[in-house]
């Protein structure tokens, strides 16, 4: 191997790996977006609750048991999923079965 093609296998080599590793941190970062915690501090200060069921409806009189995070209009999970993304949780994911004061029903 002629030292000119020795530095161009490198540089390939180094180009690839390079561009594999980059492809594997966007992948795990979409698939590691942390989940929402109940006791966040946004959370707490829009009522948040996972399981919606356990909404403190005195607090949140609003609250109706057919509310969720899948049926309000900020939910950006595809249908059908578990967890998805909220633009209020910004780089979170927040259940399906979710449910916090900011609930907007979804018209669509
Ligand atoms: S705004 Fe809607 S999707 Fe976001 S956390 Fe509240 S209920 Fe869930």
């Amino acid at each position: 191997m002629t030292s000119t093609s020795r530095r161009t296998f490198v540089i390939h080599a180094l180009t690839a790996s390079g561009a594999l590793a980059a492809s594997s941190l966007a992948l795990s970062q979409t698939a590691a977006a942390p989940m929402v915690k109940d006791t966040d501090a946004n959370a707490v200060a829009l009522g948040y609750k996972a399981d919606g069921s356990k909404t403190d409806t005195k607090k949140y009189p609003k609250y109706a048991a057919s509310q969720n995070c899948a049926n309000c209009a900020l939910y950006q999970g595809a249908a059908g999923s578990e967890a998805g993304p909220c633009p209020l949780f910004a780089g979170k994911q927040v259940a399906a079965a979710g449910w916090c004061a900011s609930w907007v029903k979804k018209t669509t």
